[in-house]
């Protein structure tokens, strides 16, 4: 009967999950992450807290909720944070307010967190978190893509270059890595496993009782 097909397939509630990506600056993550976020309504970006001063450009609020260091330093005291890090000098840290919940509510989130936020976030919430690093494809392509302006000076492109290979030496840390060298590709490859991570069982609250439906032998 269709209400009875009804009732059961409302009991097929799916809990949410923290879709982290991560990578060196110049992989590329922010276009991927801003495609994502445009392809996807049902994915939400994870707004952090951070001390680093506002660039042009960013909006407080969408980007950051940007704060000074005392404020930062309380929060963390009084476990607002899920994650906080200090990434090269300047405090980052995911609120933990607008998560809990809406995982609860089956709400998806993205975040764009360095090694060391996934880190935390998979230890006290593992089974919440697909964790997806991003490579560049090539050193030459990643000093090509980290040399913003032709004025950059060869010290300055070099600091940027062993930034890089400082973040790329945590790929290890995470369950999948995918080497970036055609845009398209590499954002099919990561919406093939957003779709495939939210069909796990464990984010499938309701199967317990919907299988149990299913094996009733007088249905
Ligand atoms: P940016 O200042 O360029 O926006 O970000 C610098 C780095 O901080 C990036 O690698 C970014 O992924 C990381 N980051 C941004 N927000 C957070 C956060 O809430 N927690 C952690 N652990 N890292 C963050």
């Amino acid at each position: 009967m269709a209400s009875e097909t009804q009732s059961i397939s409302g009991t097929l509630k799916r809990r949410g999950l923290m879709f982290v990506l991560s990578s060196p600056s110049g992989a590329g993550k922010t276009t991927i992450s801003r495609k994502l976020l445009d392809a996807d309504s049902a994915i939400r970006m994870s707004v952090s807290v951070t001390t680093r001063p506002i660039r042009p450009g960013e909006v407080d609020g969408k980007d950051y909720h940007f704060t000074d260091r005392a404020t930062f330093d309380r929060k963390v005291e009084n476990g607002e944070f899920l994650e906080w890090a200090e990434v090269f000098g300047n405090c980052y840290g995911t609120p933990v307010a607008q998560i809990a919940q809406g995982l609860e509510q089956g709400q998806d989130f993205l975040f764009d967190i360095d090694w060391q936020g996934t880190q935390q976030l998979s230890q006290r919430m593992r089974d919440d978190v697909v964790p997806v690093f991003l490579l560049p494809p090539s050193v030459e392509e990643l000093r090509r893509r980290l040399t913003t302006r032709g004025t950059d000076s060869a010290e300055v492109i070099a600091g940027r270059m062993a930034r890089a290979q400082s973040e790329i030496s945590h790929w290890d840390g995470y369950d999948y890595v995918i080497v970036n060298d055609d845009v398209e590709t590499c954002f099919a490859k990561v919406r093939e496993i957003l779709a495939a991570e939210r069909m796990r069982r464990v984010r499938q609250n309701g199967l317990i009782g919907f299988v149990r439906e299913l094996m009733k032998s007088d249905a």
